[in-house]
């Protein structure tokens, strides 16, 4: 299970650096999004680098910190 960032998010950058893991991305820096047909500008979970948090917090930080609450778990 990883946390994932639904298409809501407006790219406010607070999440990036609350990540033990360094999972977050701002997409404008890869080409990791860009062939995917849901592309959007806006961040995004590396969700084999994601742990939810365990180990670091209680919580999901990203989860904690977003302000438009666009992080949510990723069940698929
Ligand atoms: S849940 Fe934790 S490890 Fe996963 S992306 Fe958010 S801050 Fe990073
Ligand atoms: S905190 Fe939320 S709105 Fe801000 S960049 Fe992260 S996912 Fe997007």
């Amino acid at each position: 299970m990883s946390i994932k960032i639904t298409k809501e998010c407006i790219s406010c950058g607070a999440c990036e650096p609350e990540c033990p893991n360094n999972a977050i991305f701002e997409s404008k820096k890869s080409d990791f999004n860009k062939n995917r047909s849901n592309y959007k500008d806006t961040y995004y979970i590396v969700s084999e680098k994601c742990t939810e948090c365990i180990g670091f917090y209680d919580e999901p930080q990203c989860v904690s910190i977003c302000p438009v609450n666009c992080c949510v778990p990723d069940n698929i």
